[in-house]
C-alpha cells in the first residue's frame, strides 16, 4: 500500500517527504492509520549515525498511536476501529527464553526493530511510524484505552514503556526514593509513573527553568546540576535512579548518591562506554543496570495503568514539516515535553 512519511536518505542529512510501498496483509497483519507519532531522542541517534553505521533510507519512528483499518483473516486480537499502538520493536523469533517470557526486547536473535534493520525476512528495510499507514502482526501491536488523547499517548509507546518498566521491575513505590536524570520525553514519563506508585521523587536537570512543571508532573524535589556545587548538598539515600540523559556525562556523581543496596539503571544511550570507580560500587553493595524499553504484555500493563491514572504525556504537537526544527530543538533539550508529528499532514 502507498504510504507518505518522512525520510533521511543519508546519515546526519535533513529529513524530506519519501513515498513508499508498505506490504500486503499477511493473515495475522493488521493495517493502521497512524494518526500520531512521537520524536524520540533515538530517532535522532540513529538518523545521525551516532550509534554506528545504519540503514538509509530511514523512515523513523517507534512511538505510533493509530486506528486499525483493516485486519488479516487471521486476526482475532484486534477488530476495524481499534485504537492501537506500536513501539520499538515489530517482530522476535517468538521461540527463545525471553519471547517465551513477553519479553520480546530481549529476544537472543535480537528484536526486529520498527525501523533502521531489516524485517525477518532479512531483505525488506523495516520503516518506521514518521508516515501516514502502518501494517503489523497483531502480536506487535497493543490496544489503547478509550480515554486516552491518542497524540499523549504516542509517546508513551517508547518513552512511557521505557521508564514504567525499571520502576516495576526495581519496585518503586511508596517507602522508596526515586531520581531521575533528564526532564526530557523519558524523564517526564518516569516523573509521573514513580509519583503514580507513592514514591518520593527528585529530577536531576541541567535546566534549572524546568522545575515547575516537574513539581507540576509529581516530583517532590528539584536539582539542578547545572553548576558543579549541586554535588555536596544532594541527598545521598536513592534507592533508584534511572539516568534518561541523552548527553555524555560522569555516572559516578549519580552512583555516589545510591543507598545501601540501591541501583542505578542506565536508560539514555549516548552511545559511549562510562567509567566506573568499583569501590564506589561496592561500599555501599550498589548495582549499576541497564533497561531497554519493555515487552509486549508489559507494555499493555502500562497503556492500562495510564488508562486508570489518566496518565498522558506532555506533547508538542507539530507538522511534518516541522521534524528538523524538532530535532535541533530536542538535541537543546528545548521541547515540552516531546514532539508529536500530526500524521495526518503526511
Ligand atoms: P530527550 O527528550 O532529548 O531528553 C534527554 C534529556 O537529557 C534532556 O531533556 C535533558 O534534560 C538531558 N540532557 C540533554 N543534554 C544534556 C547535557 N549535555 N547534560 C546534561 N543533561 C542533558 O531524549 P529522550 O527521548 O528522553 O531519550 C533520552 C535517552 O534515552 C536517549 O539517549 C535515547 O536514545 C535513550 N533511550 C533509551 C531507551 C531504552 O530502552 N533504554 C529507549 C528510548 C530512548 P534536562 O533539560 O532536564 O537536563
Ligand atoms: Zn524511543
Ligand atoms: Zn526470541
Amino acid at each position: 500500500m502507498e504510504t507518505k512519511g518522512y525520510a533521511v536518505l543519508k546519515a546526519s542529512e535533513d529529513l524530506v517527504p519519501f513515498v513508499f510501498q508498505r506490504r500486503d496483509l499477511r493473515p495475522n497483519d493488521v493495517a493502521l492509520d497512524i494518526h500520531y507519532a512521537g520524536i524520540c531522542h533515538s530517532d535522532i541517534h540513529q538518523a545521525r549515525e551516532e550509534w554506528g553505521p545504519a540503514l538509509f533510507p530511514m523512515v523513523p519512528g517507534h512511538e505510533i498511536a493509530g486506528i486499525v483499518t483493516q485486519v488479516g483473516p487471521g486476526v482475532t486480537k484486534f477488530k476495524v476501529g481499534d485504537r492501537i499502538g506500536v513501539g520499538v520493536f515489530i517482530d522476535s523469533c517468538r521461540n527463545c527464553k525471553a519471547c517465551k517470557a513477553g519479553l520480546q526486547q530481549y529476544c537472543s536473535e535480537g528484536m526486529t526493530g520498527t525501523y533502521n534493520g531489516y524485517e525477518r525476512d532479512g531483505k525488506t528495510i523495516a520503516q518506521g511510524g514518521y508516515s501516514n499507514k502502518f501494517v503489523v502482526d497483531q502480536d506487535y501491536a497493543v490496544k489503547i484505552p478509550d480515554n486516552l488523547d491518542l497524540s499523549g499517548v504516542a509517546p508513551l509507546l517508547c518513552a512511557g514503556i521505557t521508564l514504567y518498566s525499571p520502576l516495576k521491575n526495581w519496585g518503586a513505590g511508596k517507602g522508596k526514593k526515586v531520581g531521575v536524570m533528564g526532564l526530557g520525553g523519558l524523564g517526564h514519563m518516569g516523573v509521573k509513573f514513580a509519583a503514580a506508585l507513592g514514591a518520593e521523587v527528585t529530577v536531576f536537570s541541567h535546566s534549572a527553568n524546568k522545575e515547575g512543571d516537574a513539581k507540576a508532573m509529581g516530583a517532590h524535589h528539584f536539582i539542578v546540576t547545572k553548576d558543579e556545587n549541586w554535588k555536596a548538598t544532594a541527598p545521598k539515600d536513592f534507592d533508584l535512579i534511572l539516568n534518561t540523559i541523552s548527553a555524555e556525562i560522569n555516572i559516578e556523581d549519580y552512583l555516589q548518591l545510591l543507598t545501601l543496596d540501591g541501583t542505578l539503571v542506565v536508560i539514555g544511550l549516548p552511545g559511549k562506554p562510562y567509567s566506573v570507580n568499583v569501590p564506589t560500587l561496592l561500599g555501599q553493595r550498589r548495582s549499576l543496570a541497564g533497561s531497554m524499553i519493555g515487552g509486549i504484555p508489559q507494555t499493555q500493563e502500562m497503556l492500562d495503568f495510564c488508562g486508570e491514572h489518566n496518565i498522558l504525556s506532555d506533547v508538542e504537537v507539530i507538522e511534518p514539516s516541522y521534524i528538523n526544527e524538532a530535532y535541533e530543538r530536542t538535541v537543546k533539550s528545548d521541547v515540552k515535553y516531546r514532539f508529536v508529528i500530526d500524521a495526518k499532514k503526511f
